[in-house]
């Protein structure tokens, strides 16, 4: 049994970086990972990938054959990534790690609101598959960056049906008040909406989704430095096993 996690996020957001972080955390506890790089795009990556979508198909290659301009280019590529998904899901039966980590291309638009992307990841994904939502942690101490996360973290959820766990990333940079204030939004929708400036119809679509469970508690981590990623690990633990340890 093969479980998959998938990180997905905005550009920047540290999908990569948290990729990384995990896989090394995850390996220093004596788990078997298997990391997979579904970025075409990638320029660097912080980690060494046991496969490689950019061994077949690489953004920068097609821009310069088509003549495409970068968005085009990664769009075209997640197109054609579709044709390898079979080929991807094999090499993975070949690493035979038990549980996967999945890189996914840096902007998440051109990847989660498309559909080579969501087909994807329901090729690759296991009987146990999760997404992990990476949100920034410096963009949602703001009531606006706050609301704005919650609701593009709930798009991900509507585009890819599958279990969810939201990461606020980059917990470094939060002061503890920050992180109280995060907190206290999510426990009491109500405090936050009376600090929002906006029109009231706006506002009562965040009641609405607020009140359906839609502000869920994020777990806070840093790729950085660590932190929280023994929190994140229990989270998806709990996902997979209801609690007893995945190995
Ligand atoms: P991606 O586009 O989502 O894959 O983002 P990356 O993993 O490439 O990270 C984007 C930038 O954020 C890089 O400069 C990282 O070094 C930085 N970064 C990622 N995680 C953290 C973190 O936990 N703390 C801090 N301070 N910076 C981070
Ligand atoms: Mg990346």
């Amino acid at each position: 049994m093969m479980y998959t996690v998938f990180f997905i996020g905005t550009a920047g957001s540290g999908k990569s970086t948290l990729v990384s972080a995990l896989s090394n955390w995850l390996e220093d506890q004596g788990f078997d990972v298997g990391v997979v790089n579904l970025d075409p795009a990638a320029e660097y990556l912080p980690y060494v990938p046991d496969i490689d979508v950019r061994d077949r198909i690489s953004a920068r290659r097609i821009m310069k054959q088509f003549k495409l301009g970068p968005n085009a280019s990664i769009v075209a590529a997640v197109d054609m990534m579709v044709t390898e998904a079979e080929r991807i899901k094999e090499e993975m039966e070949v690493v035979g790690a038990p549980i996967f980590l999945i890189d996914t291309p840096g902007q998440m638009e051109l990847f989660a609101f498309r559909q080579s992307g969501a087909y994807l990841i329901q090729r690759l994904s296991d009987v146990h598959s999760l997404v992990v939502y990476v949100a920034d942690a410096v963009y949602m101490q703001t009531v606006d960056g706050f609301a704005t996360t919650m609701l593009l973290a709930l798009s991900s959820r509507i585009r890819f049906k599958k279990p969810q766990i939201v990461a606020v990333n980059k917990a470094d940079l939060l002061s503890e008040e920050a992180t109280v204030t995060i907190n206290n939004w999510v426990e009491d929708p109500e405090a936050l909406l009376e600090s929002l400036d906006m029109p009231q119809y706006e506002k009562e679509v965040l009641r609405s989704v607020a009140n359906m469970g839609g502000f869920v508690e994020p777990v806070f981590v840093s790729a950085k430095t660590g932190e929280g990623l023994d929190r994140l690990y229990h989270k998806l633990q709990m996902h997979y096993t209801g609690g007893e340890d995945a190995q």
